[in-house]
C-alpha cells in the first residue's frame, strides 16, 4: 500500500529519507564535545542508528503507507550557493574527501557527510518544489544533518548547509511571495533569521528555550532588520516549559503572526530536542505535545496557503525516545489518530513538569507582548512591523 491519499480531492503525503543521510558520521564524542581528556568514546545521539531505529518503528506502525516515499536527490551546488557562499561549500567537499573533521563550531563530520549534507538540502528543495507544484500537500524530509543553525560561512551545531534556508530560497526563486518558517527545535535557529533578518518575504518564528545555543541568541529583541522590520518573531521560553507553554504560543503568537503575514507556504524546522526526555535541551514537552503542535501548523497551513507545507527533521537526541516522538508528528501529519506512547505516563508525572507552574507568568509575558501587535496586525498586515518597538521596550 503506498499513499492512500490517491482518491481525488485527498491530500497527498511524502516521506523524503535516503541512505545517504544514514551515512552521515559525526564520529566519537558526548554531547557537543568530542573525545579529549576526561571525554570517553561515545557514538553521538541523533544520527545513525537513531534515525534506522525511528523509521524503523513508523514501519512497524504502517504509518509510512500513507506517506509516498520519495528518495531525495542531493542539492547542486546553484541550490546551496542560493544560502551559502562558494568558500563554505569548498570547505565542507574538502573536509569530507579528507576524511572529515570539526567544520565549523561543534559541527564534526565523516568522509560520508558532505554528500549527506547535500542530500538533506536537496530533499527540502525537492519537497518544496513538489508539494508548490501540488504533486503533494504536506510532506515530512526525515534527514541528516540537521540545518537550521547553519550560517551562510559557518557550520555550527551539527548544521552543515541551512536545508530550509534553501529551500524558502527556491520557493522564493519559484514564485512564492511569502514564506513562514516556524521553528521549534529547543534551540535558536540562528542560521535561518540570518539569512532572511532583513527580507521581508519571510517571516521567521522560532520557539526556543532562552539562552540555550547558541548563546545570546534569539531573544525577543531580535525582530529583524531594514526591510525585514518584524518579520522575525522569537519566543524564547524559559526553561522547565512544556506543554501547555507551546501550545499556548501556538494559539496566541503562531496563529496570529501567520494570519497576518498570509504566508502562500509553511515551513516547519521540526527539531524533537524540546521533550522532556532530551540531554540537550531542558523542556519537558512530549509526544502529545508534538502531535497537537504538528496538528496546529497543518491546520493552518489548510487555512492560509491551500495545505502546503513541508516539515524538515532538525534535532532530537533521546536515543530511546526520538521513535515515538517522530511517529507523533508523522501520524499526525497523515492526520492518523493518536499512538500510544508507552513514556507518556512517566513524562507527564516527572517532578521536572512543576517547573512550568513557576514559569507561567513569564510565559504569559512573552505571548502578551507578542499578542498585543499581532492583534493589531491581523486588521493591517503592514503594521506587523510595530511589533518591533514594543519588543524592544520589552525588559526581561
Ligand atoms: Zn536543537
Amino acid at each position: 500500500m503506498s499513499g492512500l491519499g490517491d482518491a481525488v480531492g485527498v491530500p497527498r503525503y511524502a516521506w523524503y529519507s535516503d541512505e545517504a543521510c544514514y551515512w552521515h558520521d559525526p564520529g566519537l564524542g558526548v554531547g557537543f564535545l568530542p573525545v579529549g581528556p576526561d571525554i570517553q568514546p561515545l557514538r553521538e545521539f541523533g544520527s545513525d542508528p537513531d534515525l534506522r531505529r525511528a523509521e524503523g518503528l513508523l514501519r512497524k506502525n504502517n504509518i509510512l503507507d500513507y506517506y509516498h516515499c520519495q528518495r531525495p536527490c542531493p542539492a547542486t551546488d546553484a541550490e546551496l550557493l542560493l544560502a551559502h557562499s562558494p568558500g563554505h561549500i569548498a570547505h565542507i567537499e574538502a573536509l569530507a574527501a579528507n576524511g572529515g573533521g570539526e567544520a565549523g563550531i561543534y559541527a564534526p563530520i565523516g568522509f560520508h557527510s558532505a554528500l549527506a549534507a547535500r542530500t538533506a538540502a536537496g530533499a527540502c528543495v525537492q519537497a518544496v518544489t513538489e508539494v508548490l507544484a501540488g504533486t503533494f500537500q504536506r510532506a515530512y524530509c526525515f534527514i541528516r544533518p540537521p540545518g537550521h543553525h547553519a550560517e551562510r560561512d559557518r557550520a555550527i551545531g551539527f548544521c552543515i548547509y541551512n536545508n530550509l534556508g534553501i529551500a524558502a530560497h527556491a520557493a522564493l526563486l519559484q514564485g512564492v511571495q511569502r514564506v513562514l518558517i516556524l521553528d521549534w527545535d529547543v534551540h535558536h535557529g540562528n542560521g535561518i533569521q540570518s539569512l532572511f533578518y532583513d527580507d521581508p518575504r519571510v517571516l521567521f518564528i522560532s520557539i526556543h528555550q532562552e539562552g540555550l545555543f547558541p548563546p545570546l541568541s534569539g531573544t525577543l529583541r531580535d525582530v529583524g532588520d531594514g526591510e525585514g522590520l518584524g518579520t522575525t518573531i522569537n519566543v524564547p521560553l524559559p526553561a522547565g516549559s512544556g506543554h501547555d507553554a507551546y501550545l499556548a504560543v501556538m494559539n496566541q503568537v503562531v496563529t496570529t503572526a501567520a494570519s497576518a503575514f498570509r504566508p502562500e507556504l509553511i515551513l516547519v524546522a521540526a527539531g524533537l530536542d524540546l521533550s522532556a526526555h532530551d540531554p540537550m535541551g531542558r523542556q519537558m514537552c512530549t509526544s502529545q505535545t508534538l502531535r497537537l503542535m504538528t496538528q496546529h501548523i497543518c491546520r493552518l497551513a489548510d487555512d492560509l496557503c491551500d495545505g502546503r507545507i513541508v516539515f524538515a527533521h532538525e534535532g532530537g537526541y533521546s536515543s530511546w525516545y526520538l521513535p515515538i516522538l517522530v511517529r507523533a508528528v508523522a501520524a499526525a501529519i497523515v492526520n492518523l489518530p493518536e499512538q500510544a506512547d508507552p513514556f507518556l505516563h512517566a513524562l507527564a508525572n516527572l517532578p521536572g513538569q512543576r517547573l512550568q507552574k513557576h514559569q507561567q507568568r513569564r510565559i504569559e509575558q512573552v505571548c502578551d507582548i507578542h499578542r498585543a501587535h499581532l492583534l493589531a496586525a491581523a486588521s493591517d498586515p503592514r503594521s506587523l512591523l510595530q511589533a518591533s518597538e514594543v519588543s524592544s521596550r520589552w525588559s526581561p
